[in-house]
């Protein structure tokens, strides 16, 4: 762990000595602050954003997360929300306007996707979704009034890398506000912002929190861009963090640097056991010696994450009598938590009918390691592929 990095995570805004020696901060467990006079009053509600008056608007609890995922990114300031769904979709409202046009990748995570197809296509916004490995199709997809472009790398699912360098110059040439959904490589493998993207989106309910026990989103940036978002969606629409989750939050990143090593270090052993098994067409592992993306990882990316995928040999029955088989891997969705995880894409769809321009394979399975021995998850793996 670098030195910059660790003072941020156990020092950076913690004031111990205002909370009487407490090593580990309080919860305001408050929906409201109360001031002496009016005049103190009419000083915090001027500034909402930055003093605690109401809840919604600033906790110090909160406010600390806020401190340290700004400082972890690179970025001038913070807005923490409710989940990370939250977190993307008020960084989009608060800059695309009725009548607009996003480019975005074409994979996003499903409620990212959902946002910009069915819910903003009903107030004008529209969107084009294109194959973000190529800078040509986001520049082919440009209109004249595209005001946001939207990318998420690693991509959900597969992985697929965009490059940061050349979207954010893509964005600058053009005028367009750039976002970059950062959930997959963490502040600790990849900076957006130095690439000279606008906003970065986290759902910290993956790796910032890890422990599967609280939903949570940022989105961090320059200041204006951060208080756009705060005046506009975000007080109205109101998916605050609570102080609590706040401080979970703030637990789980104590150890981020630590999961994310074991995770990474036990992906990277699984998946080179795992590629040229018989029972695997493919395994999907960002910056492995097989990804054809392995340059731009090299350029973008300081690190790899817990995250891989594979693509089963076989039928959806097959699949199935895999994933059954695991002993020690949950079937469940989310990820970047301390327990191992499998997600097979068809759990997600009824009497085996895919759609047939789905863009991810059918018999796909989504791996998230977690913190348990790799051999022991590896072993794992092995058996249940016997099943196949
Ligand atoms: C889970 C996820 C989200 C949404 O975050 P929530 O905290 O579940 O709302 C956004 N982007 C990616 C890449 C995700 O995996």
């Amino acid at each position: 762990m670098n030195a910059q990095l660790s003072w941020i995570i156990n020092h950076l805004g913690e004031d111990r000595a205002a909370q009487r020696g407490a090593v580990v901060p309080p919860i305001y467990q408050t929906s409201m602050f109360c001031y002496r006079s009016v005049a103190e009053l009419r000083a915090a509600v001027a500034d909402e954003q930055n003093t605690p008056f109401y809840t919604r608007g600033n906790n110090p609890t909160v406010d600390l997360l806020r401190v340290k995922l700004a400082a972890l990114e690179g970025a001038e300031d913070a807005i923490l929300l409710a989940s990370g769904s939250a977190a993307i979709a008020a960084a989009v409202i608060a800059h695309v306007g009725q009548g607009e046009h996003v480019i975005s990748v074409r994979k996003p995570y499903t409620w990212t996707r959902n946002l910009l197809s069915e819910l903003l296509s009903r107030f004008g916004v529209e969107t084009s979704y294109v194959d973000g490995r190529e800078l040509a199709a986001f520049e082919a997809a440009l209109k004249p009034n595209t005001r946001m472009v939207l990318v998420e790398t690693p991509n959900s699912m597969t992985f697929e890398l965009q490059d940061l360098a050349a979207i954010a110059d893509f964005a600058r040439r053009h005028g367009l506000v750039s976002l970059c959904d950062n959930s997959y490589a963490s502040p600790l493998n990849q900076s957006p912002l130095a690439f000279g993207i606008d906003l970065v989106a986290h759902s910290a309910t993956k790796y910032l929190n890890g422990h599967s026990d609280a939903l949570a989103g940022v989105v961090c940036g320059r200041r204006e861009a951060i208080r756009r978002i705060f005046r506009g969606p975000y007080m109205a629409l109101g998916a605050a963090l609570s102080p609590h989750d706040a401080w979970l939050l703030l637990r789980g990143l104590r150890t981020l640097p630590l999961r994310l090593r074991h995770s990474a270090e036990a992906a990277a052993r699984i998946a080179a056991a795992l590629e040229g098994h018989p029972k695997i067409r493919k395994v999907y592992f960002p910056g492995s010696a097989n990804d054809p993306q392995r340059e731009l990882a090299a350029r973008q990316m300081r690190g790899g994450s817990g995250m891989l995928s594979i693509e089963i040999d076989g039928d959806a029955a097959g699949v199935e009598r895999f994933c059954d088989a695991l002993e020690h891997f949950l079937l469940a969705c989310s990820w970047g938590g301390h327990e191992s995880l499998a997600l097979p894409v068809c759990a997600f769809y009824q009497g085996g009918n895919y759609p047939a321009d789905a863009l991810v394979p059918q018999t796909l399975v989504r791996l998230s390691i977690g913190l348990e021995d790799a051999e022991v998850l590896c072993q794992d793996l092995l058996q249940a592929l016997e099943r196949v």
